[in-house]
């Protein structure tokens, strides 16, 4: 498993310098993704609206399905039929609910930005609490990917202790770097105390 030469850049979107770049692991692809790519590649892993990570997914009649991709949105998030459409909404009961999720629905839309406003009067400790709570979310799914990882491989094979061994390393530091990004997204301001070995 050699990382990319560039381990500052996003696999899918190709953004040199995220904000942020997480670690996925899926199978023996290990892949650098910055939130936004990260999100849009899960997204049936959690609601598209309110962000929060399904640890499991909501029931048909709680949650509805995007019409274009398969992501489960909460029901109470998904907006109400538009009211725009009024004029045809004596046929359409609940049922008739169309929904497009906001990754699908707009092509520009981003869960979180590829670049933060280059503002110099802030730094990453402005950031807002929808991106953090986006942040979260993506760094959420990377613990569950590389957990899932660890336990398969470990499941697997006796021979294949390296690389579980490998995964549960890669769990245990998203693990702590979504510690890191909770403090963040909490709005403590402290920059990060760990130093890069003190968790071994
Ligand atoms: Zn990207
Ligand atoms: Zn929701
Ligand atoms: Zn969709």
């Amino acid at each position: 498993m050699n990382p990319e030469p560039n381990q500052r850049q996003c696999a899918a979107c190709q953004e040199l310098e995220p904000p942020f770049i997480l670690t996925v692991i899926k199978g023996n692809l290990l892949r650098r993704l910055c939130p936004d790519c990260l999100l849009k590649e899960h997204r049936n892993l959690f609601c598209p609206v309110c962000l929060d990570v399904y640890a499991t997914v909501p029931p048909p009649q709680a949650s509805i399905t995007c019409l274009r991709c398969s992501s489960t949105t909460h029901l109470n998030c998904a907006p109400p039929p538009s009211p725009s459409s009024s004029s045809s909404s004596s046929s359409s009961s609940s049922d008739g609910h169309l929904f497009t999720c906001p990754p699908c629905f707009d092509p520009n839309f981003s869960f979180f930005p590829k670049s933060l406003a280059t503002s110099s009067t802030q730094n990453e400790a402005a950031l807002g609490m929808e991106k953090a709570k986006a942040l979260v979310a993506a760094a959420e799914i990377a613990v569950a990917l590389a957990k899932n990882v660890a336990e398969k491989l470990e499941e697997e094979a006796v021979r294949k202790s390296i690389e579980a061994k490998d995964a549960k390393e890669k769990a245990k530091e998203a693990l702590v770097y979504l510690e890191d990004v909770k403090d963040i997204a909490s709005g403590k301001t402290n920059p990060r105390k760990r130093k890069a070995d003190d968790r071994r």
